[in-house]
């Protein structure tokens, strides 16, 4: 890096040059995070399900989160949503501190997640499903009294589903969509609140080849867009779809680097071959 900056100032003549007199000022030149958990920890009686967690993810990011059953990453999705109170640490989200604020109150500042386990309305269609969504992020209700209003939500509701890649099921009853469909529903769901941070945990479990594929396709798609953390046990998905990677173990960061990296760490390959 040094070496690559100082050849560019011997060369007077390169655009690179201009740059020289910001040497040595990190913070023009690194990405702004959006998200920061310090010293995160969730005790439930004896046990730490999050241990001390620092991590600082960048504005734009797709990171993996990864570890095995029981490292707690469902509890730090749960604490970033609200769902779960932290016993202490601070979760620093568009830089301001949001530990410990209830779900509705997160939700409005633009984080939003997907479950593990399915979570749709299954007697209602597939518009409804992300209407009813899409309307919780419009604070004056009595505003969708009017016809244009309400008409802008059923706009936005089907934009978001032809992004998830249901455009054509939007009558179709909820329940009546296949695993694979629901899951992405799901997904729908949590954009129609229109999230800057997107968590989604485990969005492939349960699906076939073919299902898994769309399904990374989709999340490549809406990161345009996001931030986005994803929990996933498929490796092949993860190492694809992140650009770094955090391994929880036991509640804590056992490491944290790019896929390459992860992948050539001892320490990870330990905990992933006692499992
Ligand atoms: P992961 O999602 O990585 O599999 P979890 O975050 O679900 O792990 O769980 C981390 C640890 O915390 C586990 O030991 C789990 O049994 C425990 N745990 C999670 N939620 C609760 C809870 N509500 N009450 C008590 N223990 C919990
Ligand atoms: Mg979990």
């Amino acid at each position: 890096m040094a070496t690559h900056t100082r050849r560019r100032s011997e060369r007077p003549g390169e655009p690179g040059a201009l740059l020289d007199p910001l040497q040595g000022v990190p913070t023009l030149t690194a990405p702004l995070s959006i998200l920061k958990t310090e010293g995160l920890t969730v005790r439930f009686g004896g046990l730490a399900a999050l241990n001390n967690v620092s991590l600082t993810v960048p504005a734009g990011e797709i990171r993996g989160i990864i570890g095995p059953n029981g490292a707690g990453k469902s509890t730090f999705f749960n604490c970033l949503t609200g769902v779960l109170r932290p016993t202490s640490g601070r979760i620093i989200f568009n830089g301001e501190d949001i530990a410990g604020l209830p779900p509705h109150t997160i939700s409005r500042k633009a984080i939003a997640r997907s479950y593990q386990i399915t979570n749709i309305l299954p007697g209602a269609t597939v518009l409804e499903n992300v209407r009813i969504a899409s309307q919780s992020r419009h604070h004056n209700w009595s505003m969708l009294r009017h016809h244009r209003a309400y008409a802008d939500v059923i706009d936005s509701a089907r934009a978001v589903l032809a992004d998830v890649g249901l455009a054509g099921k939007e009558e179709e009853l909820a329940a009546n969509l296949s695993h694979g469909e629901q899951r992405n529903l799901e997904i729908g769901i949590a954009l129609a609140t229109e999230p800057k941070l997107l968590c989604l945990d485990e969005p492939t479990a349960g699906m076939s080849v073919a299902e898994t594929h769309a399904t990374v396709d989709l999340i490549r798609r809406i990161a345009r867009d996001l931030t986005i953390l994803i929990v996933e046990h498929d490796m092949e998905v993860v190492m694809g779809l992140a650009r770094t990677i955090t391994v929880l173990n036991y509640g804590e960061v056992l490491a944290d680097g790019t896929p390459a990296e992860i992948q050539a760490n001892p320490r990870v390959q330990e905990v992933y071959l006692k499992t």
